[in-house]
């Protein structure tokens, strides 16, 4: 794994162990020699991610949407910030430079990034890890949601464990080590009476 896409919060949460699970997972990837993908921002979540990367040595690339630069306040320091014209065109760049995804503690924002790379594992548009690191029990609710799901017959047993959890980076990263990708989406169709 040469770079990992980790989408999360432009706000920093009410607990300073969100920032601090940041900070960990930062400095794993520039342990690894693996490069962080990211959304370009110095706010929040984003920021703290990224600088801890850049303080342990690492590389990081940003990919920021034009209308973003001055709201999210582009991160001056990058390895590398590439700026393009919408948010699609984020997601997509995105996407195609990283070899997997993490989801850390954000809002709605880092769920729509973290569903459409899920969803396109799913469809088998892409056959990369991805994975969310519960820190501090964020994603509780979320993953208990993803079985809910699964009961309910909306999400198969096969793409219930592609999306790998762990409460900590080095595991969660092992754990993408390890990855298969699962067959791709069918759908079966019920007899009409
Ligand atoms: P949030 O988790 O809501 O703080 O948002 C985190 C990041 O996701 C921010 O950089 C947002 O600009 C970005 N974001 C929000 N909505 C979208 C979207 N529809 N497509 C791509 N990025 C988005």
């Amino acid at each position: 794994m040469k770079s990992i896409a980790v989408f999360c919060g432009s706000s920093n949460g009410i607990l300073s162990t969100y920032k601090e699970g940041a900070v960990k997972l930062g400095n794993e990837l520039a342990r690894q020699g693996i490069t962080l993908i990211y959304g370009g921002a110095s706010v929040g979540i984003m920021g703290t991610v990224a600088d801890a990367v850049l303080k342990s040595g690492g590389k990081v690339v940003g990919v920021i949407p034009k209308m973003l630069e001055d709201r999210e306040i582009s991160h001056p320091n990058l390895t590398e910030l590439i700026i393009v014209d919408s948010m699609h065109e984020r997601k997509k760049k995105m996407t195609e430079l990283a070899d997997g995804f993490i989801a850390l503690p954000g809002g709605p924002g880092t769920l729509e990034e973290f569903f459409e790379v899920f969803t396109w594992g799913q469809l088998g548009l892409h056959q990369k890890p991805c994975g969310i690191l519960n820190i501090d029990h964020y994603y509780d609710l979320l993953i208990a949601f993803f079985e809910y799901m699964n009961k309910q017959q909306f999400l198969q047993d096969k793409y219930l464990s592609m999306a790998m959890v762990d409460s900590d980076p080095a595991n969660l990263l092992e754990k993408f080590r390890t990855f298969t990708p699962p067959s791709i989406k069918t759908y079966i169709k019920e007899s009409q009476t």
